[in-house]
């Protein structure tokens, strides 16, 4: 099927808005990508990006200094974000602090101004923080894991996920695995997707006790796949499709086509530097039916804990 280029992206792109301060800071020394490379980059891939992350919580990774600085993990607002970034209100957090959110590109690009390295949306959106609208499968390879066998476990992964009535898209972590994600209508709970991923993961690992794992403890990971199923509770996060990674080479988490998983599509393939040009030559975004895909979780499956 082929997409006209002018239906795949907005006719213009859009106008940034942000003034960046030390456009020519380098975050990625090796691969020489500076502070206004990467807000130059959020900008072509914003029209992909944006229903994704628009809306819902987000925390991040801060490096103002690039990579090989220091780093911290964000959950919360503080002051000092840029005026575009939007402070929202978790009715369930007691001590008021605010969560981070964006509502376009200038709030994105208001978070590379704080030296935002990776963003990590949760899986629920602002409006509604209690019903998570997507489910994700965070395949963590131990070590000496082959990348075809992380490229089965994905596969597993998605076949049981089907068969329980649910839609499943693959992403590369920019780091070491793959992300299985599967859009949810917001219905059920946190507890009960929780419940439900938890029952896939230890199925998984009960059946192929030499291939996986579900639980987190290290040393039992040599040799095994993680799945990581945590990512699936209140306040849990996973990185967002198209962010950068705080780690070298400037990688990005990249969707794919099912059909696009192979050994020559490492976890960190894509990256802040070719990413563009990838997006430029698809015939169709292979998540261009994500947020049409959604159902709702199917009920009864797994333990509530
Ligand atoms: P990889 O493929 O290398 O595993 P990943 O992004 O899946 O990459 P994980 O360590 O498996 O990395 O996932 C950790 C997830 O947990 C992150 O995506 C992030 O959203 C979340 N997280 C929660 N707390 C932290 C923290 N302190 N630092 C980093 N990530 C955190
Ligand atoms: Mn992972
Ligand atoms: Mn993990």
């Amino acid at each position: 099927e082929v997409v006209q280029e002018s239906q795949r992206k907005t006719p213009e792109a859009p106008r940034r808005r942000v003034t960046l301060t030390h456009p020519d800071r380098i975050y990625w020394p090796e691969a020489g990508v500076t502070k206004e490379g990467l807000a130059d980059y959020y900008t072509d891939v914003w029209p992909y990006m944006a229903p994704l992350v628009v809306g819902r919580p987000l925390a991040l990774v801060r490096a103002p200094s690039g990579i090989t600085g220091q780093r911290f993990f964000q959950k919360h607002a503080r002051s000092g974000l840029n005026k575009h970034v939007r402070q929202v209100t978790d009715p369930k957090d007691k001590g008021g602090e605010k969560l981070i959110s964006i509502d376009d590109l200038d709030g994105l690009i208001g978070l590379v101004q704080s030296g935002a390295l990776e963003i990590h949306p949760w899986g629920a959106m602002n409006a509604n923080l209690d019903k998570p609208d997507s489910l994700t499968m965070d395949l963590d390879p131990g070590e000496g894991v082959g990348w075809q066998a992380v490229i089965d476990a994905a596969q597993e992964v998605r076949a049981r996920l089907q068969a329980a009535g649910l839609n499943c898209f693959v992403k590369t972590s920019g780091g070491k695995g793959l992300h299985v994600v599967a859009p949810l209508k917001p219905k059920a709970s946190w507890t009960a997707l929780k419940a439900f991923t938890k029952a896939i993961a230890a199925q998984m690992a009960a059946d192929e006790p030499e291939r996986f794992v579900a639980t987190i403890t290290k040393s039992k990971r040599k040799g095994r796949i993680l799945i990581d199923y945590l990512r699936n509770q209140r306040g849990a996060t996973t990185v967002a499709a198209y962010s950068s990674r705080a780690r070298e080479g400037a990688p990005v988490s990249m969707p794919l086509a099912w059909e696009e998983l192979s050994p020559q599509i490492g976890p960190d393939h894509f990256t802040v530097l070719n990413a563009t040009a990838r997006l430029n030559g698809l015939v169709a975004d292979p998540w261009q039916d994500f947020l049409a895909a959604a159902v709702p979780l199917p009920a009864g499956k797994g333990k509530a804990d």
